[in-house]
């Protein structure tokens, strides 16, 4: 990082902020913890009290309708019309920072590490929430605010799970003479961390990038990141697979399908073994390779909540068809297991090499 004066945007033109050395080492000593216990214990605490908020949030759609009245003021068709896109109105609450009208945009955890929320108010900074969800936050207008803003894209980066906090807008709405304003809150997640790819000294001024998504992305999304802090799991803990590329890759259209070949012949090309006999998949013929189930599809027909499951990418790895049989419905031993986890499962295979394996044809 080059010290030295930094330009951002602000309603209304923009500001020069000095980023000196002596800020950036002070920024660094609020942001980020030498003891690493202490802040994995923070940071869990952290998403923890953000996971408690999530049942308070509103749906992206919801919460789109709310930013797009333009206007301070909530009518009573506004509220209509927000309820019945899955909104919820929150009324102002004097012990909860996040339900106060506070001019500071971006809500902080109590250790001042992570960003909690952020408060949109119509006006803002490039005030557009395109057709995606997504949006650009404005940048701090100090070092460790801008330092705080990378530090996130890099946990989102390095965790492999994307980073989740709060969206917050507020309007008027009087209700009684104590009661006179309404929030609507709803869950985002930071989207391209350009900086972690590029040059953080050029970005280091920039906008947060967030993304709407559901309370059930949020919480899901949170659960994952719980679970990776729990260091005493055997297994390996996966990111959960976008929809899209479960749904593309799952039994139905991998099994017997052109796009099943390719993965095969990845497969062969990537040295992949056959976990139950170790055998390398380059010397079986395709039409010998068969895409095996790992919890079977008779114990997911039995236990019906598995059903949606079951032919899930990650539910399928690659065998030698005559291994394929001896799984039958048992499920794989330790050593199986470890070696099904090696070679990979078929979610594995694409988390990882998804631009490769769509080159093959
Ligand atoms: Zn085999």
């Amino acid at each position: 990082m080059v010290p030295g004066i930094r330009t951002v945007e602000i309603p209304g033109g923009q500001a020069e902020v000095p980023v000196t050395k002596g800020a950036l080492e002070s920024g660094l000593r609020v942001v980020i913890l030498k003891d690493v216990e202490a802040y994995r214990q923070g940071l869990l605490d952290h998403f923890l009290q953000l996971r408690s908020l999530l049942p308070l949030c509103s749906t992206p759609t919801s919460f789109r309708t709310a930013w797009d009245l333009r206007s301070q003021i909530l009518s009573f068709h506004d509220a209509e019309a927000i309820l019945s896109q899955g909104g919820q109105l929150i009324p102002h609450n004097s012990d909860s920072r996040l339900l106060q009208c506070i001019q500071q945009g971006v809500e902080l955890s109590p250790q001042r590490r992570l960003v909690l929320a952020v408060r949109h108010s119509e006006g803002n900074y490039e005030d557009e929430l395109n057709a995606m969800g997504q949006f650009k936050y404005q940048p701090p207008k100090d070092a460790t605010g801008m330092l705080r803003y990378r530090w996130c894209e890099y946990l989102s980066e390095s965790l492999g799970v994307p980073y989740v906090l709060l969206a917050v807008t507020w309007f008027e709405y009087k209700m009684s003479d104590d009661l006179k304003q309404v929030f609507v809150v709803t869950p985002a997640k930071i989207i391209e961390c350009d900086s972690a790819k590029n040059d953080l000294n050029a970005q280091f001024s920039a906008p947060l990038r967030l993304q709407l998504i559901t309370r059930t992305e949020a919480n899901s999304t949170i659960n994952l990141l719980l679970a990776l802090s729990e260091s005493n799991v055997e297994i390996e803990i996966r990111t959960e697979l976008p929809d899209r590329l479960a749904r593309e890759w799952s039994y139905e259209r991998v099994n017997n399908s052109s796009k099943g070949r390719a993965l095969k012949k990845w497969a062969q090309a990537a040295g992949r073994l056959c976990p139950h006999c170790g055998k390398q998949l380059i010397d079986i013929q395709l039409s010998h390779i068969a895409y095996g189930h790992i919890v079977s599809r008779n114990w997911c027909n039995a236990f019906t909540f598995l059903l949606d499951r079951v032919n899930h990418p990650d539910n399928l790895y690659l065998t030698c068809r005559s291994c394929n049989s001896r799984l039958g419905d048992s499920f794989p031993s330790k050593e199986l297991r470890d070696s099904i986890v090696a070679s990979g499962t078929v979610g594995d295979m694409i988390r990882g090499n998804e631009a490769e394996i769509r080159e093959i044809s």
